[in-house]
C-alpha cells in the first residue's frame, strides 16, 4: 500500500491529524449520509475536513488537494477577508455531476472530472475562495466567479500541469462572460488601470455596498468605458504556477 504510506507520511509532515480513516463498508448513494473515509487535518488554525463517498477516489488527487488548500487558502483570506471560516468541508461525491460547487464552508466535488483531469488541483483554488468571497448576493455572478478565476490566476499551485489559462481576448467577449473571460479583463485593469481595484470589488460586494458606480468612483472610467479601453488594446503578459 505504498498510496497509503506516502499519505501518511504527508499528514504527518504538514498537519496535525485529529482524526483519520474513519470508513464504512456501505456505499454512498443519494440519501445516505455514509462515506468512505474522513480526515480532520488542521494547520496554522484552518481546519479542513475532508470526506470520500467514492472508494476509488485517487489517493494521490487527495493528496495533492491538500496540499492545495492548505497553501492557498492562507493567502486567500490574508489577503481578502480574514475573518473568512477556519473550518471548511470537502465532499468527493459521485452524486454530484458538475465540476465542483461550494456554499456554507461546503466545497463539493466531482471525483469523474477529477479522475478524468487529475492535474486540474486548483479546482480547489477557485472553490475556497468562494468560502473567503462570502458575497451572499452581494456582487453579479459574473464578478464572483471572475474574482474567483482572477484568484486562481494568482494563487494557484498546478495551473502550468492542469494545462488551465486565462484565454486571450477574441472578438464578441464580454465581461459578463464570467470565469476565466472576466478574470483576464481584472488582471489587465490591475495592471493598466489600478493595482487594487480587485480588492476593492471584493471589499464592495462582501459588505453589499458593490454598485456598478463603484467602477467609476474608482478608475474614473465606467465599466464599459473600461472594457472598451480593454479591448481596444488587450495584450497581457502572464505567468502560470
Ligand atoms: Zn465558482
Amino acid at each position: 500500500m505504498e498510496n497509503k504510506r506516502t499519505i501518511s507520511l504527508y499528514l504527518l509532515l504538514f498537519c496535525t491529524i485529529a482524526t483519520t480513516a474513519k470508513a464504512q463498508d456501505k456505499p454512498a448513494g443519494n440519501n445516505d449520509p455514509g462515506y468512505y473515509t474522513k480526515d480532520s487535518l488542521t494547520k496554522d488554525g484552518y481546519n479542513l475536513i475532508f470526506i470520500s463517498k467514492d472508494s476509488t477516489f485517487n489517493p494521490v488527487t487527495k493528496n495533492k488537494m491538500i496540499g492545495a488548500f492548505f497553501t492557498v487558502y492562507p493567502q486567500e483570506a490574508k489577503r481578502f477577508n480574514a475573518n473568512t471560516l477556519k473550518k471548511i468541508i470537502f465532499i468527493i461525491d459521485p452524486a454530484y455531476t458538475g465540476v465542483a460547487a461550494t456554499g456554507n464552508g461546503v466545497a463539493r466535488y466531482n471525483p469523474k472530472w477529477l479522475k478524468d483531469h487529475p492535474e486540474d488541483i486548483d479546482v480547489v483554488t477557485h472553490e475556497v475562495m468562494h468560502v473567503v468571497q462570502a458575497y451572499h448576493g452581494g456582487s453579479p455572478g459574473w464578478l464572483t466567479e471572475g474574482i474567483a478565476d482572477y484568484v486562481r490566476y494568482v494563487y494557484g499551485v498546478n495551473n502550468i500541469n492542469g494545462k488551465w489559462a486565462l484565454p486571450n481576448y477574441k472578438e464578441g467577449q464580454s465581461y459578463t462572460n464570467s470565469y476565466r473571460i472576466t478574470a483576464r479583463f481584472l488582471v489587465w485593469l490591475e495592471k493598466n488601470v489600478r493595482k487594487n481595484l480587485v480588492d476593492e470589488l471584493d471589499n464592495a460586494a462582501r459588505s453589499k455596498t458593490y454598485t456598478a458606480e463603484l467602477w467609476k468612483q474608482q478608475t474614473g472610467k465606467t465599466l464599459d468605458e473600461l472594457w472598451a479601453d480593454y479591448i481596444a488594446n488587450p495584450a497581457l503578459e502572464l505567468s502560470y504556477h
